[in-house]
């Protein structure tokens, strides 16, 4: 597979994420998690027409799916509930291989229909690896039950099938990447893109970001500098330790090298969690 190991063979940083970010990522030499990064502000690119256009494309939300006893209220529905059921579970085997960058999902397993956990954007683009589709399901179990969260959350992108590119994307090749829209304040409309502060149901999103941090298997939480403090002040607020804060977070400091939550470019309107290399096998790279 000559794409693969040309991929496997890129020294792409591997903090890089969406398209926007892909100019100054393939100049900059490799770099390594135990190597300190560069404060977070003055790696933003300049900013070229629509800062926002990426997030536009990849968090526009459409009609809701509906539910099983909805689909099954409307007429000529008969039968749509074997359907459903068929696709609820989630098979083992699917894994990644390569890096989240230049890497490929192999037995790829779409994320299951379950509208009282979560919102899938686009089912055709919510595949993933077997541990991914479970460390999900394990925190939406805590969101919802453990931690009482109601409101709609919205999955983006995972991965295609089989992975590989996925544009606007520079990740999201191996299974390993997901993009969550912040929950948005009360009695907004649905389709919001909450790229304004005030639109952002701030505790709600940390509820969320935490229930995938207490998975054990996130090794990044990419979101913009800037809004991190929203963030940030929500953590206290449901009774982190500080220290324990500081420690997840690259704001306010700027000194990402150790922060799982950190900047980067075009993550304004959503989080891109990515998960480790956990049960993979030796083929998997990349944090
Ligand atoms: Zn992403």
């Amino acid at each position: 597979m000559p794409t693969l190991a040309l991929a496997l063979a890129c020294a792409c940083s591997p903090w890089v994420d969406e398209a926007a970010s892909a100019p100054i990522a393939q100049s900059e030499p490799p770099t390594s998690p135990e190597r300190p990064v560069a404060l977070p502000r003055s790696a933003t690119p300049a900013v070229v027409g629509d800062p926002d256009a990426s997030e536009r494309e990849i968090l526009a939300v459409g009609d809701r799916e509906l539910g099983e006893d909805e689909l099954l209220g409307l007429p000529g529905s008969q039968g749509l509930a074997v359907a459903i059921r068929g696709a609820s579970t989630s098979p083992d085997g699917g894994h990644s291989i390569g890096t989240p960058q230049g890497g490929a999902l192999v037995g790829g397993v779409q994320l299951p229909f379950d509208p009282a956990a979560y919102t899938r954007r686009d089912a055709g683009r919510s595949w993933a690896t077997s541990q991914t589709v479970r460390t999900i399901a394990a925190a939406f179990s805590s969101l919802r039950r453990d931690r009482g969260v109601a409101a709609e959350v919205v999955i983006g992108d995972l991965s295609l099938p089989s992975g590989g590119a996925f544009g606007p994307h520079v990740s999201h090749r191996s299974g390993r990447d997901i993009d969550i829209r912040l929950v948005l304040a009360p009695g907004l409309d649905r389709t919001t893109l909450p790229l304004g502060a005030e639109q952002v149901d701030w505790d709600a999103t940390w509820a969320l970001v935490h229930s995938f941090l207490e998975t054990g298997r996130v090794t990044h939480v990419f979101f913009d500098f800037a809004r991190q403090e929203h963030l940030h002040r929500a953590a206290l607020r449901a009774g982190v330790h500080p220290q324990v804060v500081d420690h997840w977070f690259q704001w306010p400091g700027g000194d990402g090298a150790a922060a799982v939550i950190r900047h980067e470019p075009g993550h304004r309107a959503h989080v891109h969690v990515r998960l480790d290399c956990e049960g993979q096998g030796p083929r998997c790279q990349g944090a």
